[in-house]
């Protein structure tokens, strides 16, 4: 099998499954006063300091949820409530998440003004400019999921920040994360989301960070957990597997990425041997590459590709195969959008599966033109 899907999700390491299992055993509420609920709050304790290591921040700053689309939702309707009672506008980057987008959509629905930036050359100078003293909130992703395109948080939030220090700054740093060093404090954000299952960890978990002295209401009110932040008993088995996984991938990031790097270069020229066009900006992440095959439809390559055994996706895996409009954002047209496939790195993939894919490929090529005739 060849996985060519690790934005979608990544297969949990064994230390994470280990960590897992362990809890299952000691499963003790960490809110129980005996033993077995100390053993539980012990493990999302030192889970909570290495995700808090791991992006240079202190561990009251880690906040444990469901994942990122709910650490996104809490970011992005807490700021939103918390500021925009007299403030009104939220600008944000064209190409977010769903998770991050429909929030914003649902707000504009409710009377916020909503400034989408697309991800031009200038788009810092333009997204500051549009910063107001109507502005609540600034929400800005690290690295997008279709194209692997970096966007300039640090340069945004830190010019925001300086000239409006109440502008709420929020980054979902998810395809981020472990893939380059990350210092909470040089993204200038006031929250970031994080999500377990793209880093080994395993599904169902995520992690807010919210700058200490940053203060927004909760999604989920209940029994107080995590410091009243985000109600409900803690999910001990995912997230002990998060601390473990973290603590793996925490070192030889540099490492890793020049390994990935060498596979994205591979990918890329052979695609331009082959005339398959390359969506990714130049410097996009080499973990993200987004290709197209001119008059294939992605949906029939993947599945072509699935009967080789080899996984992809259709543009962004959470879309489900459906448009993309992120695409057409980073100027890839409707034509290509259509043609589109993510192929998504990690660091176990190999050359030697590369070029497999793009023998299955040629393949395709061949076999579904000559089913067309
Ligand atoms: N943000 C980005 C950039 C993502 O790629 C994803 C998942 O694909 C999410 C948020 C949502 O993460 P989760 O699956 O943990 O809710």
């Amino acid at each position: 099998m060849i996985y060519f899907d690790n934005a979608a999700t990544t297969a949990p390491c064994a230390a994470a499954v280990k960590a897992a299992e362990s809890m299952f055993e000691n499963y003790g509420n960490p809110s129980s006063l005996h033993r077995l609920g100390l053993t539980a709050s012990q493990a999302v304790s030192s889970a909570r300091k290495i995700v808090a290591r791991s992006i240079a921040a202190d561990e009251s700053e880690i906040f444990f949820t469901s994942g990122a689309t709910e650490s996104n939702n809490t970011a992005i309707f807490g700021a939103a409530k918390s500021i925009g009672r007299h403030k009104k506008k939220i600008v944000t980057s064209a190409v977010e998440h769903p998770s991050a987008a429909k929030c914003c959509d649902l707000l504009a629905d409710n009377g916020f003004e909503v400034v989408r930036i697309p991800p031009a050359e200038d788009m810092a100078r333009q997204f500051i400019s549009a910063v107001d003293n109507d502005t609540c909130l600034c929400v800005c992703m690290l690295c997008n999921n279709e194209t692997g395109a970096f966007l300039p948080v640090s340069d945004i939030f830190r010019a925001v920040k300086k000239k409006y220090p109440r502008v709420h700054t929020h980054c979902d740093a998810v395809q981020a994360y472990l893939k380059i060093p990350l210092r909470a404090d040089r993204l200038f954000a006031d929250t970031i989301s994080l999500s377990g299952h793209k880093v080994h960890a395993l599904k169902g978990i995520g992690v807010l960070y919210a700058k200490k002295g940053v203060h927004i209401p909760p999604l989920l009110y209940g029994g107080g957990q995590e410091k009243g932040m985000r109600s409900g008993t803690e999910s001990v088995p995912l997230i002990a597997a998060m601390g473990a996984a973290v603590e793996q991938l925490c070192t030889d990031i540099d490492d890793r990425y020049r390994r990935v790097g060498g596979l994205s270069e591979h990918l890329r020229s052979r695609c331009l041997a082959e005339g398959i066009t390359l969506n990714s900006p130049d410097g996009a992440s080499p973990y993200v590459n987004s290709i197209a095959l001119a008059g294939y439809r992605s949906e029939v390559l993947l599945h072509f590709l699935e009967s080789r055994e080899i996984f992809v996706s259709s543009g962004s895996a959470c879309s489900k195969g459906k448009k993309s409009g992120v695409l057409a954002q980073f100027g890839v047209p409707d034509t290509l959008a259509d043609s589109t496939l993510r192929i998504s790195f990690c660091a176990d993939n190999t050359i030697t599966e590369i070029d497999e894919f793009i023998d299955a490929l040629k393949a395709a090529k061949q076999e579904l033109l000559s089913a067309a005739k």
